[in-house]
């Protein structure tokens, strides 16, 4: 069934919630303690990941989405069963490029196998 969820940033969305009355109730309730799905994926912070520093790398950035615009200008590309943005970068140079502007924009990043 469908319900007029009443969400904590103040919008109330219809819902499908499944399972006995009892189960309904008890989603209902612990859905109204958070955000509707709207503003929850607007508030998600991008987070950008670089596996490795290599030649022809690529970064990837999961919740992109409030900044998918900026994102799809330099060049990245969104997976739909990743549900992650990627971009191919070719060079060191292009590497360098892309941190130098995801550390201005003060974005996440999380470097893996960094070479110390
Ligand atoms: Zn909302």
């Amino acid at each position: 069934m469908r319900y007029a969820v009443s969400y904590k940033c103040g919008h109330t969305a219809m819902t499908a919630v499944l399972g006995s009355e009892e189960s309904r109730n008890k989603r209902i309730a612990q859905l109204e303690t958070g955000d509707c799905s709207r503003c929850w994926t607007a508030n998600q912070l991008p987070q950008f990941t670089l596996p490795t520093r290599a030649k022809g790398c690529r970064i990837y950035v999961k919740h992109g989405f409030a900044i998918r615009e900026d994102l799809r200008a330099r060049g990245y590309c969104f997976g739909t069963v990743t549900r992650s943005w990627t971009k191919n970068l070719a060079t060191a140079d292009e590497v360098e490029f892309e941190l130098l502007w995801i550390g201005e924009r003060g974005f996440e990043l999380q470097e893996l196998g960094k070479e110390r």
